[in-house]
């Protein structure tokens, strides 16, 4: 079967979300690495270098939120570098997920891959990006959501939700594929996401169909300066144009502050 994902009515979008990232939580991280060969990592460690998270000296610890969190890559790394660039050890990390199962990958990862499930730094909360019913108003210092928000069926209503449970002087950041710049990349990354990606899929994880949703989620997403205004009008203000190409465009980084 074909999602035909273009054509879904509203509602039904997010249970068949939540059915690609069930059918792919696995096989997750390798995922991760084919849709972007490998380079999403060093846009995670762009990304988080950027923001510089963690506890500056006479402050109090920080509360950290990572919306659409899934197996917990950028939480852990924000997590890093606060204790390494930072020595804070006290800030806490609220990794948050729609779906169970990407969750339950991350906790396991935690665990057996970090210090951080022990030394108590870290939760991992079901919760749809769009309401955060259990996140408070005006809670959090950072909010970052990774490769995530162009998976919500209301962005507008999830970029609200960001500026509602940041603290004033909050930063929400967002890493997400974006519109490449660049004409030959361009074709050749057209090439690569509608006929290799999908096949790749159907060869790594049996489940051409998810990752064919993916390609198509990508190409629906809106480009830099559109998501840009979209953050401005949740009342974020931006510094200058609010992001910065990685990689050509391949993905963006969009930032904004809750003044
Ligand atoms: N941030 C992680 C990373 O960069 O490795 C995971 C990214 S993964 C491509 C997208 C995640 O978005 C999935 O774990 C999925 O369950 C989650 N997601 C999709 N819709 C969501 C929603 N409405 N609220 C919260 N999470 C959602």
């Amino acid at each position: 079967t074909h999602f035909g994902f273009k054509t879904v009515p509203e509602g039904q979008k997010e249970s068949l979300v939540r059915g690609v990232f069930s059918n792919v939580a696995s096989s997750y991280d390798v995922m991760n690495d084919v849709m972007s060969m490998g380079i999403h990592r060093i846009w995670k460690d762009h990304f988080v270098s950027r923001l510089d998270p963690g506890r500056r000296p006479g402050s109090e610890p920080l509360s950290f939120l990572d919306v659409a969190g899934g197996t917990g890559d950028v939480a852990f790394k924000i997590l890093e570098h606060a204790s390494k660039t930072h020595g804070d050890r006290q800030s806490f990390m609220n990794v948050v997920d729609i779906n169970p199962e990407m969750l339950a990958e991350g906790e396991k990862r935690a665990r057996s891959e970090t210090p951080y499930f022990d030394e108590n730094r870290i939760s991992f909360k079901v919760q749809n990006g769009e309401t955060l019913d259990a996140i408070p108003d005006n809670s959090q210092d950072l909010y970052t959501v990774a490769f995530g928000i162009r998976n919500f069926t209301n962005i507008p209503k999830a970029l609200e939700t960001a500026h509602r449970v940041l603290k004033p002087g909050g930063v929400f950041a967002c890493l997400e594929f974006s519109r490449v710049d660049n004409v030959v990349l361009d074709q050749f990354y057209e090439f690569y996401s509608f006929n290799v990606i999908p096949v790749m899929g159907q060869l790594i994880a049996n489940d051409r169909d998810s990752y064919q949703y993916l390609v198509e989620s990508i190409k629906n997403f809106p480009e830099q300066e559109k998501f840009a205004q979209m953050i401005k009008e949740a009342g974020f203000t931006l510094s200058g144009p609010g992001y910065e190409n990685l990689t050509f465009g391949v993905a963006a980084m969009h930032v904004g502050v809750k003044l």
